[in-house]
């Protein structure tokens, strides 16, 4: 059988958790993987919210050469221009490849111009350099506070993010960050969200832990608050109330990357893929896992799943075999409070409605304590460890760490049953 050509673009968590899956199931002679991204490391971003508050960038930064070359994957560092359907080929910044498969694992970009002022007025959380420039402006304010010049944070979620929970984190390491340097009081912390619910997509367990927590830390929030227009010092919201601020601070609405022309999407540009192996629709030769695709909750995590799920496809097309579905997956998250974490496992319902909390699953549960920061740190190191060597995440051991607590230990299944 002649060996299948597989080009994946982007070296986030949905590229590299495919092509590195892909390898592990196929050797070099059966398929060929080819990573094409517009930068030749891995960057951790759910690490990325701990730098406004001292945190290195480097250990954040996987690179990936030493990996791409054990595992016998091409890699070519250019940026993906489009791609040729009719032809099998991807346009590069360095030219063109042929493909007989091909992973759109682009990720997602943000669009703060969709909210007058935001992109000017608001610091985004959404990458590295502006959240060190989030940090800098939040170190000012702290100095003035100490000073006696009392100081205003605002932290405001927009419609159109599908990523609301880091936002939630910074706020929350803010307190905790202020008290360390107690100046807590000099400063007041706001956040209006235009969720119904604090986390909405996280279900009601996490909007009353984070209820409890912005209680106890005193930081006002406000629900079902959409922000309209931001201007030098002030958040103009859609039924007329307005917040002062001296600090604002947002992740703006999201839309795909690249946009792909010729394949389906959704209004924001994101991919149209059959929940099972990630396959486009219309296109059972191209894959959208990860931020790149439709699904309506953007996280690593269940990056990681869909990318597992697409090159399980990948293969099972290549030996003839068929996909077919198994448990709905359950996400976890973590929530670092920088003196405290929390934790939260959330099994999605099957159904229309794929991102849904099965609200009655006994598996849905929230919690509290340190131990979850040491547990993040854990898997985070064991990601980078992985990907370090070429290998995939969801394979090894550190894929437990994230949810594991004495006592509730439930490992995560597999969301995929290959069928002959
Ligand atoms: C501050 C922050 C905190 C977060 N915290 C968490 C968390 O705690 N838990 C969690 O599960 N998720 C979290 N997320 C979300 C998570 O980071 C994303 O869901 C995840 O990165 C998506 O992975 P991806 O591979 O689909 O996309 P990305 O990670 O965005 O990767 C896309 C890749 O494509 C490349 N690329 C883009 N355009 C091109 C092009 N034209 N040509 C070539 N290459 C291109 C990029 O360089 C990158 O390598 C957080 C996100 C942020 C911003």
């Amino acid at each position: 059988m002649a060996r299948t050509e597989v080009v994946v673009l982007g070296s986030g968590f949905a590229g590299l958790e495919t092509a590195f899956r892909l390898r592990a199931r196929a050797g070099e002679d059966d398929v060929g993987i080819t990573v094409v991204s517009d930068r030749d490391d891995f960057l951790y971003r759910p690490g990325t919210v701990r730098l406004p508050f001292g945190a290195a960038e480097a250990p954040l930064h996987v690179p990936l050469a030493g990996a791409f070359r054990r595992r016998g994957i091409g890699a070519v560092i250019a940026t993906a221009e489009g791609i040729d359907l009719d032809r099998g080929q991807v346009h590069t910044s360095r030219g063109r490849m042929a493909y007989d498969r091909l992973v759109l694992a682009t990720g997602a970009a943000s669009r703060p111009e969709e909210i007058p002022g935001l992109a000017e007025h608001a610091h985004s959380i959404a990458a590295a350099g502006a959240l060190h420039r989030l940090g800098e402006d939040l170190r000012w304010a702290a100095q003035h506070a100490r000073h006696g010049r009392a100081q205003r944070v605002l932290f405001a979620l927009p419609p159109g993010n599908q990523c609301a929970a880091p936002l939630y984190e910074v706020a929350l390491m803010l307190d905790t960050w202020l008290r360390r340097k107690q100046i807590r009081d000099g400063v007041e912390i706001a956040f209006d969200t235009c969720e119904e619910s604090y986390v909405q997509a996280f279900g009601p367990k996490l909007h009353e832990l984070v209820s409890r927590q912005f209680e106890a830390r005193g930081i006002e929030g406000r629900t079902a608050a959409t922000l309209a227009k931001a201007t030098e010092r002030s958040a103009v919201f859609a039924d007329g109330s307005v917040r002062e601020f001296d600090v604002l601070a947002t992740f703006p609405p999201q839309v795909a990357s690249v946009h792909y022309s010729g394949l389906p999407c959704d209004e924001r540009g994101f991919l149209r893929c059959d929940p099972l192996g990630r396959a486009v629709l219309g296109r059972p030769e191209v894959f959208g896992p990860g931020d790149a695709g439709d699904f309506p909750l953007k996280l690593g995590y269940l990056a990681l799943l869909q990318a597992d799920a697409a090159a399980g496809a990948i293969a099972a097309q290549r030996r003839g075999t068929t996909l077919s579905a198994g448990p709905s997956p359950v996400v976890r998250q973590v929530l670092d409070l920088l003196d405290d974490a929390a934790f939260a496992q959330i099994p999605l319902a099957p159904g229309d409605d794929p991102a849904r909390v099965d609200e009655s699953s006994s598996r849905y549960w929230v919690s509290t304590g340190a131990f979850w920061r040491a547990g993040a740190r854990l898997a985070e190191a064991a990601l980078s460890a992985r990907f370090r060597l070429g290998l995939p995440f969801r394979a090894g051991s550190g894929w437990g760490a994230l949810g594991r607590a004495p006592g509730r230990t439930r490992p995560n299944t597999d969301n995929l049953v290959e069928r002959p």
